[in-house]
């Protein structure tokens, strides 16, 4: 699921890899009612393999 985002916050950066992040490569997956930001899905798939196991 790809969200567009109205406004980014400065300097996010892409909590799996640390990429910095811009609306065209801003990837946002919600876990848990609390939104998390990746650079791609493969880094969200990542982040959230990584959390629960
Ligand atoms: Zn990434």
């Amino acid at each position: 699921m790809k969200l567009r985002i109205d406004m980014i916050k400065e300097n996010v950066k892409c909590e799996n890899c640390g990429v910095e992040l811009t609306e065209d490569n801003i990837y946002v997956m919600e876990i848990n009612g609390q939104k998390h930001y990746f650079c791609c899905s493969h880094c969200a798939d990542n982040y959230i393999e990584r959390k629960l196991h």
